[in-house]
Formats: C-alpha cells, sequence, structure tokens
C-alpha cells in the first residue's frame, strides 16, 4: 500500500545522502549500508506487508523500522542539518498520518534510539553543514515526499466523500423501497377488504369492523343502525337482460348506496344481490327515511346498461341497536327477518326488525 511511496521517496533519500557523502570522507561501510538500506529494505518491507494476515499491522511495524534506520542515518552522518530535516520528516509524517498522535511520538523516539548506537560509536559528533547542491536536492527530497503525502489525503477524502454519496443514495433507495412497500401493503390490505366487482367492503371486512363499532357505539351509549337489502327477482333481470346486464344494476346500486352514505356508514355487499350498511350513531327513524330513500330512487330511476335502462325493485330490513338486539348476530338476525317479512309482504318496501321480546324499546345504555 505504501510501498510505492517508500521506494520512491527512499530513491530520493539515497540521492541526497549520495550527494552530501561524496562531499568529504566517510567510511566506506557506509556506502556499503547505503544500497542495502535504501533499495534493499523497502522491498523487503513490501514483501513483509503484502504476505501478512494483518497488512495495516505489517506496514506499522514497516514505518517503525523506517524511522530506526533513518535516525540512524542522521546520527551516522553527524546530523547535517539539512539531511538530519529530511530524515527526520521521513520517520515521523507517515507514522503520524498512519497512527495520530501516538505516531509522532513513536517516530520521534524510535528515530532518537535508532539515532544512539551512531553516536556512542563516534563518541558524539556534530557536523551540521551541507554542500549548496546538497541543500537544494534535500530540500527538493522534502516538497516532493510532503506534496506526495497531501496528494494521498486528497485521494483518501475523495474516496471518503464518494463512499458516504453512496451511502447516503442507498439509504435513500431503501427508504423508498420501503415506504413502496408500506404502500403495497395498505394497497393490498384495502382490496382484500373489498368486493372487486362493486368496491364496496366485503363480509371478511364486515364482520370485526360491525362487532368494533356495536362495542364503540355501546360504550358511548350511542345508537347503530343496520340496514340489509335484497334486489327483488334480480335472477329475472339477469335471464332478461343477460348476466352482464345484471352486474352493472349491481354496480350501480353499489354507487347509489356510496353516495347516499356518510362518511363513518360501511356500505357492504354481503353476496349476490344482497347488500348491508352499518351506520353508526345513527338513530332508528333517521335510518328507517335512508332506507325508504334509496328504496324510492332505486324503483324510480331505472339503471342505463348496455342492453338498455333496466328498472329494478329492493326490499330492505332495518334493525337498531338497543331496539332490535345488542350482538351482532342478535341485529343481523334482526335485520334479515325484517327483510324476508318485506319479500312476503310483496317486495319493494322497507321493514323494521321487531323489537327484542315485542315489548317497548329499551331506552339507550340500559
Ligand atoms: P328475490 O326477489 O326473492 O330476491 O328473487 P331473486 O331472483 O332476486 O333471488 P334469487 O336468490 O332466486 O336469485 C338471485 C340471483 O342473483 C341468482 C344469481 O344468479 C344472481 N347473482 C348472484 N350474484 C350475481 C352477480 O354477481 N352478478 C349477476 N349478474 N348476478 C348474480
Ligand atoms: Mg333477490
Ligand atoms: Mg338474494
Amino acid at each position: 500500500m505504501n510501498h510505492r511511496n517508500r521506494t520512491i521517496g527512499f530513491v530520493m533519500v539515497l540521492l541526497t545522502l549520495a550527494a552530501h557523502m561524496l562531499t568529504g570522507p566517510v567510511p566506506s561501510l557506509l556506502w556499503v549500508a547505503l544500497p542495502v538500506t535504501f533499495l534493499g529494505w523497502p522491498v523487503a518491507a513490501y514483501r513483509l506487508a503484502s504476505k501478512s494476515s494483518t497488512p495495516l499491522q505489517a506496514e506499522l511495524w514497516n514505518l517503525r523500522v523506517d524511522a530506526l534506520i533513518l535516525g540512524a542515518w542522521a546520527s551516522a552522518l553527524g546530523f547535517p542539518l539539512w539531511i538530519a530535516f529530511v530524515l527526520f520528516v521521513g520517520a515521523t509524517v507517515n507514522l503520524t498520518a498512519f497512527a495520530g498522535l501516538a505516531g509522532l511520538v513513536q517516530g520521534v523516539a524510535i528515530f532518537a534510539l535508532g539515532a544512539l548506537p551512531a553516536q556512542a560509536a563516534q563518541g558524539g559528533s556534530y557536523r551540521p553543514e551541507t554542500a549548496g547542491h546538497v541543500t537544494a536536492l534535500s530540500i527538493a527530497s522534502v516538497t516532493g515526499y510532503l506534496l506526495t503525502v497531501a496528494y494521498e489525503a486528497y485521494l483518501r477524502s475523495r474516496r471518503l466523500h464518494e463512499m458516504s454519496a453512496k451511502g447516503r443514495a442507498s439509504e435513500e433507495a431503501l427508504h423508498r423501497q420501503l415506504e413502496e412497500n408500506r404502500k403495497l401493503q395498505t394497497a393490498l390490505r384495502e382490496e382484500a377488504n373489498r368486493d372487486p366487482m362493486t368496491g364496496l367492503f366485503n363480509r371478511r371486512y364486515l364482520e370485526p369492523t360491525f362487532d368494533r363499532e356495536l362495542a364503540r357505539c355501546i360504550r358511548e351509549k350511542r345508537p347503530i343502525a343496520l340496514l340489509v337489502m335484497d334486489v327483488d327477482h334480480f335472477k329475472q333481470v339477469n335471464d332478461t337482460y343477460g348476466h352482464p346486464a345484471g352486474d352493472e344494476v349491481l354496480k350501480s346500486l353499489a354507487r347509489r348506496l356510496t353516495a347516499g352514505s356518510r362518511a363513518e356508514d360501511m356500505p357492504c355487499r354481503l353476496g349476490g344481490e344482497e347488500f348491508l350498511v352499518v351506520m353508526p350513531k345513527m338513530p332508528l327513524a333517521t335510518a328507517l327515511e335512508r332506507a325508504e330513500a334509496w328504496r324510492l330512487t332505486f324503483a324510480s330511476e331505472p339503471i342505463q346498461t348496455g342492453a338498455g335502462p333496466i328498472s329494478a325493485t329492493i326490499s330492505l330490513g332495518v334493525a337498531s341497536f338497543p331496539e332490535h338486539g345488542e350482538t351482532p348476530t342478535e341485529l343481523l338476525e334482526a335485520a334479515d327477518a325484517a327483510l324476508y317479512r318485506a319479500k312476503l309482504a310483496g317486495r319493494n318496501r322497507v321493514e323494521l326488525a321487531l323489537e327484542v321480546g315485542h315489548g317497548p324499546p329499551r331506552p339507550l345504555g340500559t
């Protein structure tokens, strides 16, 4: 990962040191050590890091070895100021970039540690001067090195920025997906509660909803009315005009029920040509008026179908809490029985359910 940087940096340092060493007498051992440390070590460091199971950790160790080598060289040459500066920057900047403040402290300490043996061997030597061209080379080395580090930092922050932008985009996509799923779920739930032909609620929706609404009205001591209706002689309609025309009659009835209902009413298709409307908080007298109005409109306004206008009538049974029962079953049975009586009495009429026990209606909430 750091291989290319180390190789280029070390070659620059090698050239700078060689230029300096050429300006004065140096032990021949240093000429041998020069290629070993600045050409050999980068290759070894690369192998060590790439073979390691934890390359980042291995590279951190390589950087520590760098600091040790650079400290040793600074010391062996007697700390020529510009060269020591180059070596010190090389030892500390990368470690700081890798490991923060701890890296800086380690870089300084290891650099000093590396300097110790050569200083001890030479009995402490200090030769700070460098020739003009060596100073220039040193400045070029440090500048090149720092620019490389800065460029790497730029590349890293750009990668980070791109990654966080990607993260944000996928997070937004996930949110959109979740929102779509939620809408789909709502649509599916709604579909499961509706009769596909008329769009009215179905029996599956009616049962728990009626239970809940009745319980609420009982709790709040409010009435609730139930209206059951059936198209008269519908079989004849089908036989005369055909099944599709029959369907249109049912759809038209459903539209009229929806249009004539309040927001809180629940018009349902019980099955076939039988419908029901639950009307929470509606007094019996109003429910009867509503039933009569529906009967009248249906009887007086023929339905336009593909097979021509069809005049049909409906019969209705009306029941209400508290007069006709206290449970959904009691109320449904009461309304059904009323509808049956409407059929028996000649159809196209509204019949009121019989009061419980045929006695006077009980006051609300008792
Ligand atoms: P009544 O006055 O006693 O109610 O007589 P009716 O002919 O309406 O009653 P019956 O129960 O004998 O017939 C109901 C008919 O409704 C029979 C059935 O084919 C028809 N039907 C049920 N569902 C549908 C439907 O979705 N579309 C159409 N077109 N007809 C249907
Ligand atoms: Mg019928
Ligand atoms: Mg029927």
